[in-house]
């Protein structure tokens, strides 16, 4: 595990920007106008107080130096970032000891198949499992998603400073029967290849934020009964067939099927193995996919909120019944959604540290 080549002044620089917001912060509680722009979890309320102090400044302008200004400026965006970014964790006083770390995980214990959200203090990249991820300025911190591969043996990995516990896990066995027909489909490679491509290139463009609103937690997509859960080793017809990395929830064709949180379609199409297909990007690499839909009801490049119907269930492509594959994917690695769903990944947060 290792940071790029941040620079020491920067570092510094940071810290002391840290500081002074987290002194700010602290002090919050003695001062009204604080008060509301920090400690108010909602982000409209802390922006409306932000532009209120904004102007005023703009309206002093002809008796402040620029330097002053600027300086003063440059303050209220700082508290901005801090505000934006603190709305996202539980509460304040968990936002406060969050970002005032160096490096933090969230969670910092996991299984194969998981997720976590690292926040690191200075811009760089991490080595992660032989791939290297670039962390992205958020707020007053740096993030990425790091995937934990299926294949990870249990331990303890460093990450920055931070220590990241892999419990092992058995994964049950699945086997499924299907009909030579469709048995027929999964050997067609060429165009599974082609249709991967295409997948693979809208799974590679993210945006650079999160998308989802700070209280906004991840919903199951979809009502009906969970058939197959994450990670069961599947057998087709006898033969292995790889891990099934999506949860699998049986319901009537035509059932709809939604948004699991705010997000902008990246594809929306007829694929051969899939069938009816959507993407959804939540931003920072993190991806929702819904599979075999009888119908789509989105299309790409569509701005999406959290319960809007994108689809209905089907049993289109490689499918035995009408049913959702529902799944996550993390910088194309496929995660369980379970890590997600009624949460966001800022609630994963350890308490004893
Ligand atoms: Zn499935």
């Amino acid at each position: 595990m290792e940071t790029g080549n941040a620079n020491r002044k920067k570092i510094r620089g940071k810290k002391i920007i840290i500081f002074l917001t987290s002194l700010l912060i602290i002090t919050a509680a003695s001062f009204t106008f604080l008060n509301e722009s920090i400690v108010q979890s909602k982000p409209d309320y802390d922006y409306a107080t932000i532009t209120n102090k904004v102007q005023k400044v703009g309206n002093h302008a002809d008796v402040w130096s620029s330097k002053t200004e600027t300086k003063e400026m440059k303050f209220i965006e700082d508290q901005q970032d801090a505000a934006k970014e603190a709305s996202y964790f539980p509460d304040q006083d968990t936002a406060i000891r969050e970002m005032n770390k160096h490096w933090a995980l969230f969670p910092n214990t996991a299984v194969p198949g998981d997720v976590i959200l690292v926040r690191h203090d200075s811009p760089g990249t991490i080595n992660w499992q032989g791939k290297e991820y670039t962390l992205s300025s958020f707020g007053t911190g740096y993030y990425t998603y790091l995937p934990i591969p299926m294949s990870i043996e249990a331990g303890t990995y460093d990450i920055g400073t931070q220590q990241l516990t892999i419990k092992d896990k058995t994964f049950k066995k699945s086997y499924i029967t299907v009909s030579e027909e469709n048995q027929n489909i999964r050997r067609n490679t060429e165009r599974i290849m082609a249709d991967q491509k295409m997948i693979d290139k809208a799974r590679s463009q993210s945006a650079d934020e999160f998308l989802f609103s700070p209280d906004s937690e991840f919903m199951t997509p979809v009502e009906g009964e969970r058939t197959t859960p994450f990670g069961y080793t599947r057998y087709v017809n006898g033969e292995y067939s790889g891990s099934h990395t999506a949860i699998d929830w049986a319901a009537p064709t035509g059932t709809p099927i939604r948004a699991t949180n705010d997000g902008v379609v990246a594809l929306s199409e007829n694929f051969y193995l899939t069938g009816k297909s959507v993407y959804i990007d939540h931003g920072m690499d993190l991806f929702s996919q819904y599979i075999h839909m009888s119908e789509l009801k989105v299309e790409a490049g569509e701005k999406v909120e959290k319960g809007d119907i994108i689809g209905l269930v089907g049993s289109t492509g490689f499918s035995t019944g009408p049913h959702l594959h529902f799944t996550f994917w993390v910088h194309n690695v496929p995660s369980n959604p379970d890590m997600y769903l009624g949460k966001t990944p800022f609630q994963l947060v350890d308490e004893k540290d």
